[in-house]
């Protein structure tokens, strides 16, 4: 980070020199250019009068030859001016890119820096408890109900496993080859059924449902579409911290358009991490939120899934609080 410093600065000295350095050459050129003419004009001057052409000083300013002379002159005064400018504005066009680079690497870095450090957790933690269990099987001997809760438990984390890995290969995918596998999906069939899942996963939660019984049906990434709800309302319980979450999903068709919504009463998003929430890898880095598991790639996904489909995805406040994602498809 110190050398990058090290180097952006260095950068800005040298155009700043070269700034200098032209801004001094122009204006000298300029003044040689200046003298040149007036010491072309003075010699002009001398021949005409010598052969006996001009009578007079205002006669002579008049002379085709003075005035090419003038005129080549003042182009030259042009051409140093154009010039100039042009590489005054290439300099300065240059320091605006070479900042802009900067300022994103130093993003990327710390973005990668927060992958780096949330995936190591996340891949740690399932593998250190499955281990756990694994030695605890081997060590003791347990009653049946004991194998039953811990094996219970491995399977979950070597789920999480399972999940985090496939997050990881398909935001990959989005990167370079992802071709949604199109098929007739009617939306709200699809939606009711994941939100009874999901309900049953988090029985804490409440689900209020306001699901339009007659959607038209959309040609769409069946695996996608589940990744995108399951996504939303996975993070609308993990970033509750109220006594009773509250989770509503509504989804209606209007005006050519299907309008999907999800709504929590949870912690809420800044406006300021609302721009950047659906960048890969980002987090945001609130202590609350901090403590929860996650890698930074769902809403990643979830935004790519939904362009792949001509959709738009934008996230509000809630009120009186919490967050509100919506998505239109286009039918
Ligand atoms: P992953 O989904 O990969 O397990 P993650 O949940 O941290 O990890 P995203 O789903 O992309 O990643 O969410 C990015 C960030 O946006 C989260 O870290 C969280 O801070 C914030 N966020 C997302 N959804 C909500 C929400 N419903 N309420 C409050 N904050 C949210
Ligand atoms: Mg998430």
């Amino acid at each position: 980070m110190l050398s990058n410093l090290r180097l952006r600065l260095l950068s800005y000295l040298v155009i700043f020199y070269m700034l200098i350095a032209f801004a001094w050459w122009s204006v000298l050129l300029y003044s040689k250019n200046k003298d040149a003419y007036y010491a072309k004009v003075e010699l002009l001057k001398m021949g005409m009068s010598a052969e006996g052409i001009y009578h007079s000083n205002e006669h002579f300013l008049h002379t085709k030859e003075y005035l090419e002379l003038t005129k080549k002159y003042q182009r030259q005064e042009w051409m140093i001016f154009g010039e100039a400018s042009v590489f005054i504005v290439s300099l300065v066009i240059g320091i605006w890119l070479i900042n802009r680079g900067y300022n994103k690497e130093i993003e990327i870095a710390h973005q990668r820096r927060n992958f780096l450090l949330s995936i190591t957790h996340e891949l740690k933690s399932p593998i250190a408890s499955i281990r756990l269990v694994l030695e605890t099987f081997l060590k003791r001997k347990l009653k049946p109900e004991q194998i039953e809760r811990f094996g219970k438990n491995a399977i979950k984390d070597s789920e999480r496993l399972n999940e985090l890995v496939n997050n990881l290969l398909f935001a990959a995918k989005l990167e370079t080859a992802y071709q949604p596998h199109l098929e007739t999906i009617h939306l709200h069939e699809l939606v009711n059924d994941l939100v009874d899942s999901l309900s049953e996963k988090f029985p804490k939660v409440i689900f209020n449902k306001n699901i339009q019984s007659e959607i038209s049906a959309i040609e769409g990434d069946r695996m996608g579409m589940v990744s995108v709800v399951t996504n939303l309302i996975e993070n609308a319980v993990k970033y509750n911290f109220t006594e009773q979450p509250k989770i509503e999903i509504n989804l209606t068709e209007a005006t050519g358009k299907i309008n999907l919504e999800i709504a929590d009463n949870g912690v809420g998003i800044s406006d300021k991490d609302k721009k950047k929430i659906f960048e890969r890898f980002y987090r945001v880095g609130n202590e609350d939120t901090r403590k929860t598991k996650g890698t930074g790639l769902g809403l990643y996904i979830v935004s790519q899934i939904v362009k792949a489909h001509q959709g738009k995805i934008t996230v509000a406040d809630n009120q009186p609080q919490g967050t509100v994602f919506k998505i239109v498809f286009p039918k």
